[in-house]
């Protein structure tokens, strides 16, 4: 049993059953205990791997969408160059390289990462040598300014709740005791009008997730690029609208169960785009319609770059490199699961990758 499941038992034990979130938010976050503030969870050693991870592909294409979006609004200097849950800083170390040639852009941003753990933030001081980086605990305190923002599987790291439908009620999923061993339980049912809109869409028994941390940091990114322009992208797997059970646990690679190794496993949930998009349209910003990442990446021109890249690489090199094109933009892995959702101020046109919004919801 790992320290932090013997902790939560004492506390479930004193005072009652736990939120899915509650018992999230300790997995991932507790100060001694948790899995981010503790380890370096990616790559090939650890529990799973990203899509900057897998090639510098993705940053490069991704960082020159935000740069075009950047030169169309008239280039605004300074600018915030902004990622939270930077991983190992891959991400932003493609994105800044990529970008050395577009003029200006380099010496207008600033570059901001906001980051939990104290071991990744080492690991990004690391892969960002010789940039001037500021970090930051909360989204919230980057200033305001021009935003020119990426999130790659940051959004999936929040805590979320779970709804069983009961009725015109929702009983709520919780993490409680049974023979002294943590174990799921409903909650009796209430009605909840924050869950109002999903009573058609959701049958008797099914289930439905919140993920409340979520539009208020929607908010923060999308009232700034309202005000003072720029961009963001956000990256991560889900849909439009969350259905059913998505909680999951990694390990190694592999699923394990949520509740079995607490702080020592990664937890994540599918992204809910509609209250995303909405908090962002809430805060004065254009929301273009959720593409898929293999979308995205083939019109920016992914193929013409793996190619480049393949003509420097030969034997293993080469069959990986292979690999890790299609792994990121075929619909049967990475390609259709991960979506992308870009935000930018009304007027402007949305970032290369994305369409522009027609009126309709995505
Ligand atoms: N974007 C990276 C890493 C994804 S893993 C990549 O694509 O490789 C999730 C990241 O979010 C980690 O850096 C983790 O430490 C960070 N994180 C998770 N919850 C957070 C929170 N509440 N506040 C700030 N950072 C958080």
């Amino acid at each position: 049993m790992t320290a932090l499941a013997d902790i939560l038992r004492r506390r479930i034990a004193a005072t009652g059953p736990i939120t899915v979130a509650d018992y999230m938010r300790a997995c991932l976050l507790h100060p001694e205990h948790g899995y981010y503030t503790t380890r370096d969870p990616l790559g090939a050693a650890g529990d799973f791997t990203t899509a900057p991870e897998i090639s510098q592909m993705f940053g490069e294409l991704a960082g020159l969408a935000l740069a075009q979006a950047w030169l169309d609004q008239g280039a605004p200097a300074p600018f915030v160059l902004a990622e939270p849950g930077p991983g190992r800083g891959t991400l932003m170390a493609d994105i800044l390289r990529a970008t050395r040639r577009v003029p200006g852009f380099q010496d207008a941003a600033r570059v901001h990462l906001i980051e939990a753990s104290p071991v990744l933030r080492a690991a990004q001081a690391a892969a960002l040598a010789g940039h001037d980086v500021t970090w930051h605990t909360r989204l919230a305190d980057l200033p305001q300014a021009p935003l020119v923002l990426i999130a790659n599987e940051f959004f999936d790291a929040l805590p979320i709740r779970q709804f069983v439908r009961r009725g015109d009620g929702w009983a709520e999923r919780m993490v409680g005791l049974v023979d002294a061993a943590l174990a799921f339980g409903l909650s009796d049912p209430a009605p909840l009008a924050a869950l109002a809109h999903r009573r058609a869409d959701t049958p008797e028994g099914a289930m439905v997730e919140t993920c409340p941390e979520a539009p208020p940091l929607m908010a923060e990114i999308a009232t700034r690029i309202a005000r003072h322009g720029g961009a963001a992208l956000i990256v991560d797997y889900g849909d439009w609208r969350s259905r059913g059970d998505t909680l999951q646990a990694l390990r190694g690679h592999a699923f394990d169960p949520p509740l079995a190794h607490p702080g020592a496993t990664d937890l994540t949930a599918h992204v809910d785009f509609e209250p995303l998009a909405q908090a962002a349209r809430s805060a004065g910003a254009a929301v273009a319609p959720l593409t898929p990442q293999g979308v995205f990446l083939e019109r920016l021109g992914i193929t013409a770059r793996a190619q480049a890249l393949a003509r420097g690489l030969t034997g293993a090199a080469r069959e990986s490199h292979v690999r890790a094109h299609r792994r990121l933009t075929h619909p049967q892995e990475m390609g259709n699961l991960f979506k992308v959702l870009a935000v930018h101020p009304p007027g402007t046109p949305p970032p290369p990758g994305t369409a522009a919004a027609t009126g309709a919801a995505p």
